[in-house]
């Protein structure tokens, strides 16, 4: 275990009204205690009670550095159970940078990303699938994601697993105890009480799976891409989306060369739009280059916006481009309503059996629409988590895969009627890969590596 005493800073690097320094070990009450100054209190540090707050100063021998509020947080009732200190002080960079450095000379050494949290679930305060939602947590890009993993948090992904290997392990058990001791349990009729259990994992396994592609798409976004001709109103739709001029305007036909990526929020739902240099036939090279990354891209993306100029009558342009898409996940919106149209929604229908929507950009119409029209195609709907959890991270729906495939492994062995113990083996590998999850057996790698890719100071 680790004894060091590890510090870092726990709020965001740049200029705020107040930045966080976290001490979490054994000295964390010394160490800060040799560069603090109470400003009424004749008590030290450590006589101090737990979960208080001192008002004080941060000094470097004689030199008084920032006027700051240092919180006294023993163990065990602490982020990473041991002792906890947290200094505010104002939030300024210099100021923040040299109180961490005048903590690092007191023995204290600079935490790694993520240490705090890794302490957390090494001194088993979280199981890894809570530590793994305090990270995502921090990263979520929306309020269902942050929902979602603020339900892991609070252990509902690892009380399914506790239930799941519960019973994996009660029919492990009596497996064992009828082998070795047959007199008094009965394997008579039990493959079809195995059998039934079994479905009943598979069944609860295979649910968490289909949720994770939802799951992800909430989590990570929809990778989406605005296809058109030139001067369709892509930019348009990207700017009203981003809020913001990011992307060039132009009446110019084919101005945005190269691809833009935003990531926009569509209330509940994250969309991370690749804005391209739409699709026509073009002798241009730079036009090209942009052309052909479109396709590639548009190969790849969750989800199609094509944008039809209701002012301009369709050519074969728009049919390649509407063949393109034929099997993808797509919208067509028939743009610039406000104006006469040429084109009707009737006859984009004859070509396309993607769902159509009539906007106007300039007057931001069509958009409601749009949304829930994107919910309905990826989400059947609203989104509506409560109490339910949707796996996201890879580690955890790899893990879930081989445990499905594990406990089909001894619905096979059932089938064949297999002796008995065939079942405990697979039964067990089910156990621990779902264990895996929570944290159970872990390689010290695969836990450093986990929490290598926590922020500093968390
Ligand atoms: P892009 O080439 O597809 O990115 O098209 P832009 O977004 O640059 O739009 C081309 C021109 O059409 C600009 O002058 C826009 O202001 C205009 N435009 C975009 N959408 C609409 C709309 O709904 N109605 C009208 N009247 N003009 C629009």
């Amino acid at each position: 275990m680790n004894t060091d005493t590890i510090a870092a800073i726990a709020t965001g690097i740049g200029t705020g009204g107040i930045s966080i320094i976290r001490i979490s070990g054994d000295m964390a009450i010394p160490a800060t205690e040799k560069i603090y100054r109470s400003k009424k209190s004749n008590k030290t540090l450590s006589e101090q009670k737990s979960h208080t707050i001192h008002y004080g100063f941060i000094v470097d021998g004689d030199e008084v550095i920032d006027e700051v509020m240092v919180t006294v947080m023993r163990a065990p009732l602490t982020y990473t159970r041991e002792d906890v200190v947290e200094i505010n002080c104002h939030g300024g960079i210099v100021v923040t940078k040299k109180i961490l450095d005048i903590v690092l000379r007191q023995g204290v050494r600079l935490a790694e990303p993520g240490e705090f949290t890794k302490r957390a679930f090494l001194n088993g305060r979280i199981d890894l699938s809570q530590a793994e939602a305090v990270c995502d947590i921090i990263n979520a890009k929306n309020e269902i994601a942050l929902k979602n993993s603020l339900n892991q948090l609070r252990g509902r992904e690892f009380e399914i697993i506790k239930d799941l290997r519960d019973g994996i392990l009660r029919d492990v058990a009596f497996i064992e105890a009828a082998l070795d001791d047959p007199e008094n349990y009965s394997l008579d009729g039990f493959s079809e009480r195995l059998l039934a259990n079994i479905d009943n994992y598979c069944d609860k396994i295979e649910k968490l799976i289909s949720g994770s592609k939802n799951g992800k798409l909430i989590k990570e976004g929809i990778n989406t891409v605005i296809l058109g001709k030139p001067n369709v109103g892509k930019s348009s739709l990207l700017n009203i989306l981003v809020k913001e001029d990011r992307a060039i305007v132009t009446d110019i036909a084919g101005t945005t060369r190269d691809t833009l990526e935003e990531t926009v929020q569509l209330n509940e739902i994250t969309l991370n739009i690749i804005d391209t240099a739409g699709i026509r036939k073009t002798e241009d090279i730079v036009e090209k280059i942009g052309v052909e990354k479109a396709i590639r891209i548009a190969k790849e993306a969750d989800l199609i916006i094509y944008i039809i100029d209701s002012t301009v009558p369709l050519d074969e342009n728009d049919e390649e481009i509407l063949s393109l898409i034929k099997d993808k996940k797509a919208i067509i919106l028939l743009n610039k309503s406000d104006l006469p149209s040429i084109v009707s929604i009737d006859e984009i229908k004859e070509k396309s059996n993607h769902p159509v929507i009539t906007t106007s950009f300039v007057n931001y119409t069509g958009l409601e629409e749009m949304e829930s029209l994107i919910k309905e195609m990826f989400f059947k709907g609203e989104i509506k988590l409560n109490e339910d959890i949707l796996i996201t991270n890879d580690r955890h729906i790899e893990a879930f895969k081989k445990a499905l495939e594990a406990l089909n492994m001894v619905k096979e062995s059932i089938k064949n009627q297999m002796p008995e113990d065939f079942y405990s083996i697979d039964l067990m590998t089910a156990y621990e890969v779902l264990g895996k999850i929570i944290g159970e057996n872990v390689e010290e790698d695969l836990i450093n590596l986990i929490f290598s890719e926590f922020c500093m100071g968390k």
